[in-house]
């Protein structure tokens, strides 16, 4: 199938970019990079359990994952996180800590970068089956269903191992403030004072 470059429309040539053949444009610089999509999801810790929802639509009808989603050109990821877990689980959730990052590789689409967080219901929070979801429950970690898709059992496998859950109980008390994701630029522009020289 032939591309053709979003500056001016010619029709791409194969072209070797350190050592990967790709298409660019033969008039300008476009070159048309497989790059991968950025998809998030969260582990959302809930009364020694966690948040699962049974997806409404495709891919993977009927099936249970974890609240997450693609990530866009201009948001963290932490706050992708955050906002698909208000889409799909209609709840306001604080990420407590990163859980990994995965490559997912797929052919005939975009192979994704994973980016797994562990969360919890903001005070007050409740949880509702947002539109993409039929319903959302809370499992015990010994009693979970099969998942939609293998990155999220690979998200969850990665989870049940984690050191840090045997710390969740903590997460409870007053340590779960200081232990907030923000976004990385943010809390690194917060806790690094101004260095003039
Ligand atoms: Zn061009």
């Amino acid at each position: 199938m032939s591309h053709f470059c979003v500056n001016c429309g010619a029709t791409l040539v194969p072209r070797v970019i350190d050592g990967r053949e790709l298409e660019a444009c033969p008039n300008d610089s476009f070159v048309l990079w497989r790059d991968p999509k950025v998809a998030t999801a969260v582990v959302v810790e809930v009364e020694g359990g966690i948040v699962l929802g049974r997806r409404s639509i495709e891919p993977g009808y009927g099936l249970w994952c974890l609240p997450g989603g693609f990530v866009n050109d201009d948001e963290d990821p932490a706050d992708a996180a955050t906002r698909e877990c208000l889409e799909e689980i209609n709840a306001q959730v604080e990420l407590t800590g990163l859980l990994g990052v995965y490559h997912i590789p797929k052919t005939g689409a975009p192979s994704m970068v994973g980016i797994s967080y562990r969360g919890r219901l903001a005070d007050g929070a409740r949880l509702a089956a947002g539109a993409e979801m039929l319903e959302v429950r809370v499992f015990q970690l010994d009693s979970l269903p099969p998942l939609a898709f293998p990155s999220h059992e690979r998200v969850l496998a990665e989870y049940l191992r984690s050191p840090a859950r045997a710390e969740a109980g903590e997460l409870r008390s007053g340590v779960a403030t200081a232990r907030h994701v923000s976004p990385p630029s943010r809390s690194r522009a917060q806790s690094r004072p101004p260095r003039r020289r």
